[in-house]
C-alpha cells in the first residue's frame, strides 16, 4: 500500500496543525510522499502566506518598501519553526534570497511559490522526510500548459530514490527554469501529480471539512457528506460552484484510476468522501446539488428555424468571434437559447445582437440577464424514474420560475436555470425533496 498526501494551507497554519499533520503521516508507514500548501488563515480574518506573498510582489513592484509584509511573512514561519522545536533548523539563507530577489523583480509566480517551498522545507525537517523542490519534478511547457508526460517521467524517476519525501505543491519550471505556479489552490495538483507517478493507491487530500457536502453549507444547514462520488460527477459539481478541491487535481489521478480520499485533518476518524473511476452503488439518487449565479441567456425566434439548415451553425459563430465560449444550448422548435457567463458579454452585447441579427434576420431576439443555474447530479438518476419530474414540482411547490431544463444525454445530471434571486429558495426546495 502506497499513499500520497496532500495538506491545505490550513492543515498547515501554525504548529499545533504542524503537528496534528505529523500525526497523521507517521500514523501509517505507507504514507510515503507528503504535499504541501502554504500556511493559511489560522482565524477568519487572519492573511494566507500566499496573498502576503502577492502583497509582496505588488509592493515591490511599485518600488514601496516590502518591510513590514515580509516580516509578516517569516514571522509566521519562524513562529512555526519555534514552536515545533526545531532548535537546529533556520530558513535565514532561503528568507535572504528571497528577499533579495523580490526587490531585483523576480517574477510575481516564483514569489508566490515561496509559501509553499518554505513549509515544505519545515515539514521535511520535521517529519525528518527528504526533501524535492517542485521546480525539478513539475514541468510547463513554453506557451505556459502543464507538461504531464515529461513530469510524469522526472517525477516517478526522482521518487524512486526517495522512500519518504516532502514535495511543496502550487507551482513548477519553465523550459527556461523560471517558476510557474498552477491557479490558485494548485497543490491539489500537485498532489494528484505525485500519485500519479509515484503509482499510489490512493490520494489523500487533506482539508478542514470532513469531505464533499452534498451542497453549499452557506445555503443548506447541516448538509449530508458525499460518501462516494465519481471523477465525472465530481466534475459536474466543481464546474458549478462546489469547492474542495481543484478542478484541475482530478486529470493525472484519473488517467491513473487512483481514488481520491478528501479527509479532515481536525477530525482523521471521519470518513470523508472518496472520489473514484466508476462507482457501483446507485441505491442514491442524487449525490450532489450545486450552483451558480451570473448567467445569461440570449434568445432568438425565427419562425421555421428547425427546417433553415445552419442557424444554430450562423449564432454560435458570432459568439466564437467574439471569443465567447456557450455553457447551454437549450433550443425549441423556433427558437434557440445560448446560455453564457454575464461576464463573458462585457461590453460586447451591444456588437452580438446586430451581428446575429445579421447572420441569422430572426423575428425577435433579447438577451436576458441575472439567471443562476443549478445542476442535480447523480448516477443514480439513470436507474430511476420520475427524477426530472420530482425536481420540477419541488421547484413548482416552492413558486420558483423555471427558465430553462436542460438534462445531459448522459442522464448524469439535470441543469434548471431560475431567476438569480430565486437561487437559494430553489436549492433549498431541491434539497429538501431529494435529501433532507
Ligand atoms: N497556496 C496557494 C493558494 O493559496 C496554493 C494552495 O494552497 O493550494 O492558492
Amino acid at each position: 500500500m502506497l499513499k500520497v498526501v496532500k495538506f491545505g494551507g490550513s492543515s498547515l497554519a501554525d504548529a499545533k496543525q504542524f503537528k496534528k499533520v505529523a500525526d497523521i503521516v507517521l500514523a501509517e508507514n505507507c504514507r510515503h510522499y507528503v504535499v504541501p500548501s502554504a500556511p493559511g488563515k489560522r482565524f477568519s480574518e487572519d492573511d494566507k502566506v500566499t496573498d502576503l506573498l502577492y502583497a509582496c510582489y505588488e509592493k515591490a513592484s511599485k518600488g514601496e518598501s516590502i518591510d513590514d509584509v515580509f516580516t509578516r511573512i517569516t514571522d509566521r514561519y519562524d513562529g512555526i519553526i519555534k514552536d515545533l522545536g526545531l532548535e537546529d533548523f533556520s530558513l535565514e539563507e532561503d528568507y535572504y534570497f528571497i528577499r533579495h530577489s523580490v526587490l531585483h523583480k523576480a517574477g510575481r509566480d516564483f514569489v508566490a511559490s515561496r509559501g509553499e517551498y518554505l513549509n515544505g522545507k519545515i515539514l521535511a525537517k520535521y517529519l525528518n522526510f527528504d526533501f524535492i523542490d517542485a521546480a525539478e519534478v513539475i514541468f510547463f511547457k513554453d506557451d505556459g500548459t502543464f507538461d504531464a508526460e515529461r513530469t510524469n517521467d522526472a517525477m516517478s524517476q526522482r521518487l524512486a530514490k526517495h522512500e519518504y519525501a516532502v514535495i511543496p505543491g502550487f507551482y513548477g519550471a519553465m523550459p527556461n527554469d523560471t517558476i510557474k505556479t498552477f491557479s490558485r489552490g494548485g497543490s491539489d495538483i500537485t498532489g494528484s501529480i505525485v500519485a500519479r507517478a509515484a503509482q499510489a493507491d490512493i490520494y489523500e487530500n487533506w482539508t478542514d471539512v470532513s469531505g464533499f457536502l452534498m451542497a453549499d453549507p452557506r445555503i443548506i444547514e447541516n448538509p449530508q457528506v458525499i460518501d462516494t462520488i465519481t471523477y465525472r460527477e465530481l466534475r459536474e459539481l466543481s464546474y458549478m460552484g462546489a469547492t474542495v478541491l481543484h478542478e484541475d487535481a482530478i486529470f493525472p489521478v484519473r488517467i491513473a484510476g487512483i481514488p481520491i480520499n478528501i479527509k479532515n485533518t481536525n477530525n482523521p476518524e471521519d470518513r470523508g468522501t472518496m472520489i473514484v473511476p466508476v462507482a457501483e452503488d446507485t441505491s442514491k439518487v442524487i449525490t450532489g446539488i450545486a450552483g451558480k449565479k451570473g448567467f445569461s441567456v440570449i434568445t432568438v425566434e425565427k419562425d421555421m428555424m428547425n427546417s433553415e439548415l445552419g442557424f444554430g451553425r450562423r449564432v454560435l459563430e458570432v459568439l466564437e468571434n467574439e471569443g465567447i465560449s456557450f455553457e447551454h444550448l437549450p433550443s425549441g422548435i423556433d427558437t434557440m437559447s445560448v446560455i453564457v457567463n454575464t461576464a463573458s458579454l462585457e461590453d460586447k452585447r451591444t456588437r452580438i445582437i446586430p451581428q446575429i441579427c445579421k447572420a441569422t434576420d430572426p423575428d425577435t431576439i433579447a438577451i436576458h440577464d441575472d439567471l443562476a443555474l443549478i445542476a442535480v447530479v447523480g448516477r443514480g438518476m439513470v436507474a430511476s424514474k420520475g427524477v426530472a419530474a420530482k425536481l420540477l414540482t419541488s421547484i413548482a411547490k416552492a413558486d420558483i420560475n423555471v427558465r430553462m431544463i436542460d438534462q445531459g444525454s448522459c442522464e448524469l445530471n439535470i441543469i434548471i436555470a431560475v431567476d438569480a434571486e430565486d437561487f437559494e429558495k430553489a436549492l433549498r426546495a431541491i434539497y429538501a425533496e431529494f435529501v433532507a
